[in-house]
């Protein structure tokens, strides 16, 4: 069941007015009386009822004159028309005023009753979804996250106020004067997804070929002047053909995780790249060897004699040799190869399309460096060197042991030497 309607009904034969009344007044919540369509007119403009149940010809002003004047302050107010036969010449005039329809006299109850169940039918289901557009932009209000609500053409149909504040836009019809799109607002970052096209539609389904947590894009926060981290989800409304985006700003979370990876990637006391990152770039490199037939060498450097210094100055002073060593090493090295710590007072290199020979001489002039160089507390020390290059039918393994037997033959042959 529906709720009542408020009713005007409007009527100059007082007899007819005082009969319909009747039934109107039981059927409406409220209901207002008016003779002529002066009157009617009026108490419009001061009830607004929900419907206005007419008659045509009366004094003063007639039903549809009345109409018309009422449409235009509210053009959909609905209007039903009670009349005559004798008053079909005005039947063109009242379809032109776009009213809801009429009832002729004598006034069959049932048909009236019919005619106003549809009316309010109508009333009803409007409010329903005015009140479920209130409580959508409600709901959207609250969202912390922005909103978009593209149609099926992908055009933006509505952005939240978060949205919009967020890119300093006064509604939506700025967003789409300024042509900006999704892709547009996307800075191409590393670690950050960017579209290959401008493309709303593609650049939702390339966002959409990703796992969701891999969904991350990067927004310039104009205000700040800083770009920030977003998690996009897409819903596709399948209903409607609708698309919603939210965007969760995780800019805080972004670089927790990127803080962790770098912590599990980098040995503790000498801030270089430790064994595990070495293993994942030498996973790579023997992969990508492997693929296209190039080569790269591996350097494993040990120092000599490293438990004499521990055993004479200390653990202390030999952490402090660790890390200057750690520190010479890494200025001299290449952008593209690979340094780390593999453990103890070992070190590792990766050089990609470096053959032997040439890994030999970089190898040479690293233990040159570190032999005249002078440590903490004056000390000097040395290193022994091991480098093997990459064959074809390589493993990381087999390539290591390599590496690892030539160093072996360096302390054999005397220590502070270069072996491969
Ligand atoms: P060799 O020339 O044959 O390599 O002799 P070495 O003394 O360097 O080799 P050995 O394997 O006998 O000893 C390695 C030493 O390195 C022992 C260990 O205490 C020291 N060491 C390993 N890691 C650390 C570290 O993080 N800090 C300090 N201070 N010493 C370390
Ligand atoms: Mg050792
Ligand atoms: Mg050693």
């Amino acid at each position: 069941m529906f709720k009542k309607p408020t009713i005007l009904y409007v009527e100059d034969d007082v007899d007819i007015r005082n009969q319909l009344s009747k039934f109107l007044n039981y059927y409406a919540s409220k209901l207002w009386t008016a003779e002529d369509g002066a009157v009617g007119l009026k108490l419009f403009k001061k009830h607004s009822p929900d419907i206005i149940v007419s008659d045509i010809k009366m004094p003063n002003m007639n039903g549809i004159e009345m109409a018309k004047e009422i449409k235009k302050i509210k053009i959909k107010q609905h209007i039903v028309f009670t009349t005559a036969h004798s008053e079909s010449s005005f039947f063109m005039e009242a379809i032109e005023a776009h009213v809801d329809g009429y009832i002729l006299k004598p006034i069959d109850l049932e048909l009236l009753e019919s005619k106003l169940d549809d009316i309010c039918e109508q009333l009803d289901t409007k409010d329903k979804l005015i009140k479920q557009y209130l409580i959508s932009n409600e709901i959207a209000k609250l969202q912390n996250n922005l909103l978009i609500v593209l149609d099926e053409f992908y055009h933006p149909i509505f952005l939240n106020e978060k949205f919009l504040c967020y890119f300093g836009l006064k509604d939506i019809e700025e967003f789409c004067q300024k042509h900006i799109s999704l892709s547009t607002l996307l800075i191409p970052e590393n670690d950050f997804f960017s579209p290959t096209t401008n493309d709303t539609k593609h650049c939702l389904e390339e966002l959409e070929n990703l796992k969701s947590d891999e969904r991350i894009v990067s927004i310039l926060n104009y205000k700040v002047n800083r770009s920030e981290a977003f998690l996009v989800s897409i819903t596709n409304v399948k209903e409607s053909g609708h698309t919603i985006i939210t965007l969760s700003e995780i800019t805080s979370l972004t670089l927790l995780k990127k803080n962790l990876e770098k912590k599990a990637y980098t040995d503790e006391l000498t801030k270089v790249p430790n064994r595990a990152y070495f293993e994942e770039q030498f996973i790579l490199e023997v992969q990508a060897s492997k693929e296209e037939g190039q080569t790269f060498a591996i350097i494993i450097l040990d120092i000599d004699k490293f438990k004499d210094f521990n055993d004479t100055y200390g653990h202390l002073v030999g952490d402090e040799i660790l890390k200057e060593l750690a520190s010479i090493v890494k200025t001299q090295t290449r952008v593209g190869d690979t340094f780390a710590r593999w453990g103890g007072e070992e070190f590792v290199k990766l050089l990609p399309n470096v053959d032997l020979t040439k890994a030999k001489k970089i190898a040479e002039n690293l233990r040159n460096s570190i032999d005249k160089n002078i440590f903490t507390q004056g000390l000097r020390l040395s290193c022994s060197f091991g480098v093997a290059e990459f064959q074809e039918d390589d493993t990381k393994e087999s390539i290591l042991k390599r590496a690892d037997n030539a160093l072996y033959k360096a302390k054999e042959n005397g220590r502070n030497r270069v072996e491969g």
